[in-house]
């Protein structure tokens, strides 16, 4: 097939095309006929080849107020596209690129980017309300009567087109398997790189994920290759922990089944003292405080990774951060998406790095809403829906 032959024909031009609209919080979203505008200076406009469904915009999905609800919206943010045009001073991007946008930017040019003590892109990471990365809340989606339509964390790949900026953009191989590489793009990412960048897992240690969906079991998948010794899976859905035997979990805690004991407790006693590492993957308050706990006092260390709505405040006890543990939080597993995500890629292409177990259905883009409804019900990892089946 070739790839590029239909895409130079609407250069500069306007595309009309298919992307399902989030029109309301929480309702089934709507498959309508829009307008994608060609990309401006530093963007690259995409044709999206297949997408996944990330429990962030599950989230997004259901915010009915505060400054990042937003409609109407084209919501979807774990994708994998072909480059179907450029626009000015891009560089390093060329139509028929296999790319995958990622939500976090990487401007390879700012302080932060250029050191290596993080991935918070100092140039451009603050910003979270914006539709465009360089164009404050200019749109490039119309809706059929010329209404501007939101972008979603510079991504917005549940459409057929999407622009992207070049901050948030990562060429890749095409050898890899475009619905493996699309989970790289957000979840896997950010539960492997948790593991392996954030906690820095070694040989032998002992870890606790709190919440199985795909970022937990990516983060027991990052300590599984890191040799951890023992790794607990906590999670309130039992099918959970048939899944999790595939990514190296060797024991479970359902927290219904704990008694009068907490979790951490449990945790305390299965590890005789705490695990030395934990990974709170829900997005809740009490989660993280348990998943704090569970770890070993005086070195002890929690990533936070799950996304609750409207930033809630978290609360631990004192006493549990003097005695020596720590806690952090990452967007993106601390991964710098342009350097970090092609090493990934050659794990999976060397068959060092489990992704088939994570794509537990495949959806056509009509079937979407389909998609929404398995995550909710805890039966999906990765839903992967392609575009133009
Ligand atoms: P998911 O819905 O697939 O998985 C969540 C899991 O948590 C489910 O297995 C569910 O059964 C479990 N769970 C729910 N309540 C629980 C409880 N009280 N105790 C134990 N387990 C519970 O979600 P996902 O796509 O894997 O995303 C997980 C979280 O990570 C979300 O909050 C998402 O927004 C966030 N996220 C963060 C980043 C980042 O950069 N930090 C990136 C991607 C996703
Ligand atoms: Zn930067």
């Amino acid at each position: 097939m070739d790839k590029t032959s239909s895409f130079s024909i609407h250069k500069g031009k306007p595309i009309r095309c298919k992307a399902a609209l989030c029109r309301k919080a929480r309702e089934a979203l709507v498959m309508e006929e829009i307008q994608v505008d060609p990309p401006q200076a530093y963007e690259v406009r995409i044709k999206i080849l297949c997408t996944s469904l990330c429990h962030t915009d599950v989230t997004f999905w259901k915010l009915d107020s505060g400054p990042l609800a937003r409609f109407p919206r084209i919501l979807g943010h774990e994708s994998v596209g072909l480059v179907e045009s450029v626009g000015e001073h891009v560089d390093g991007f060329k139509q028929g690129d296999v790319v995958l946008p990622v939500f976090h930017p990487n401007c390879e040019e700012c302080k932060d980017c250029k050191s290596s003590k993080s991935n918070w892109c100092a140039r451009y990471a603050n910003d979270s309300i914006s539709n465009t990365r360089r164009y404050g809340m200019a749109s490039r989606f119309k809706d059929s009567t010329g209404e501007d339509i939101h972008h979603f964390l510079f991504v917005s790949s549940f459409s057929e087109y999407t622009v992207v900026d070049i901050a948030h953009l990562v060429k890749i191989s095409p050898d890899i398997p475009v619905q493996k590489a699309a989970l790289l793009s957000c979840g896997v990412s950010t539960g492997i790189g948790a593991a392996w960048k954030v906690a820095n897992v070694e040989e032998g240690s002992t870890v606790a994920v709190f919440g199985l969906g795909a970022v937990g079991l990516a983060a027991a998948e990052g300590a599984r290759l890191r040799g951890a010794a023992k790794i607990i899976g906590v999670d309130l859905n039992p099918d959970k922990f048939e899944l999790g035997k595939k990514f190296g979990f060797t024991d479970f805690v359902n927290p219904t089944l704990c008694g009068e004991k907490k979790v951490s407790e449990v945790i305390k006693e299965m590890t005789g003292g705490g695990v030395d590492y934990s990974f709170e993957c829900v997005g809740l308050p009490s989660i993280l405080s348990e998943a704090f706990i569970s770890t070993r006092t005086g070195s002890g260390k929690t990533v936070m990774l799950g996304m609750g709505k409207h930033a809630a405040p978290i609360s631990l006890g004192s006493f549990d951060l003097l005695s020596g543990r720590t806690i952090c939080g990452s967007l993106f597993g601390g991964l710098k998406s342009k350097l970090d995500i092609p090493v990934l890629v050659d794990h999976y292409l060397k068959k060092e790095l489990n992704l088939d177990s994570f794509i537990t259905h495949e959806l056509k883009f009509q079937e979407i809403n389909k998609a929404f409804e398995l995550l909710e019900e805890g039966k999906t990892l990765r839903c992967i829906i392609w575009m133009d089946k």
